[in-house]
């Protein structure tokens, strides 16, 4: 039975299954972890790839099944709760990453992923739809904010295709989205991102303001104070746009 605070929806179409598999380019890496398995329906094709597979999954019951019903994968292939493993030491190598993902921690998920942008060149998984859509958001659209700007600094993001609720056992309340991150991390970023997060974040906490009044929280430089980008506000701003700026700041 579905366990609902793990965020458990079982997928029962194969073809959709298979499809999210195929959504992996396979280049340039030899792992792929899985988020949330469940019962398996991506890991038995994952496991029909020149790769090897590993999965986090956080359900004991669950993690019986898969043992019992894929003897490909190997026992020390088995890692856990998503949210605790550091996968620069587990993996110490590129690994891609791929889920239906539980949807409440969705944004967890992602985060993570930013954080260890070093070892995952790929990720293609299954989010609400709602989530799928901000992190594909362009600006000036209402879905465009902190998690389409934070995950577009490092990752091109296609937005591949709409799953309906009635393709999972339970049905969720809400349509599904599946997305591919492919990793491009954008030129002037290295070395401030603590200062662009604080930038992006407290601009879209206040997303009806100008930049020049979002951004008084953080003392914005006096040099600055003219910068046309502060007469805009955060969704006006293309991810360069912030790039750019946090550059001017820092170096002013
Ligand atoms: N992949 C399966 C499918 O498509 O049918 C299950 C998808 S279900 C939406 C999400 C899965 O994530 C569940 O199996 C749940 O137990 C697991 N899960 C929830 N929280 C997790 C966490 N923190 N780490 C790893 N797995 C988690």
């Amino acid at each position: 039975r579905a366990k609902k605070h793990l965020g458990q929806h079982f997928l029962t179409d194969e073809n959709i299954a298979q499809k999210i598999v195929e959504g992996l380019s396979l280049e340039n890496y030899k792992k792929i972890l899985e988020v949330g398995p469940g019962m398996g329906v991506l890991t038995k094709y994952l496991l029909e790839k020149d790769a090897e597979v590993f999965v986090a999954e956080i359900d004991a019951e669950s993690v019986d099944y898969l043992k019992n019903h894929y003897p490909k994968l190997q026992e020390n292939h088995f890692t856990g709760d998503f949210l605790k493993i550091n996968i620069a030491e587990t993996f110490g190598d590129q690994v891609a990453v791929i889920g239906n993902f539980p949807y409440n921690i969705s944004s967890q998920i992602l985060f993570k992923i930013i954080d260890f942008y070093e070892n995952v060149p790929e990720m293609v998984g299954m989010f609400q739809k709602e989530v799928a859509e901000r992190t594909a958001a362009v600006p000036r659209t209402k879905d465009y904010g902190i998690l389409s700007v934070l995950v577009q600094a490092l990752y091109d993001v296609k937005y591949l295709f709409t799953v309906h609720e009635n393709v999972f056992n339970p049905p969720p309340k809400v349509k599904s989205g599946v997305i591919r991150l492919t990793r491009n991390p954008k030129s002037g970023l290295a070395g401030n991102e603590i200062l662009f997060k604080q930038i992006v974040k407290a601009g879209f906490n206040q997303r009806r303001k100008k930049l020049s009044n979002s951004l008084k929280v953080l003392e914005i430089p006096e040099s600055l104070k003219n910068h046309p980008f502060l007469d805009q506000r955060a969704e006006e701003l293309s991810v360069e746009d912030f790039i750019s700026f946090t550059q001017e700041w820092k170096n002013a």
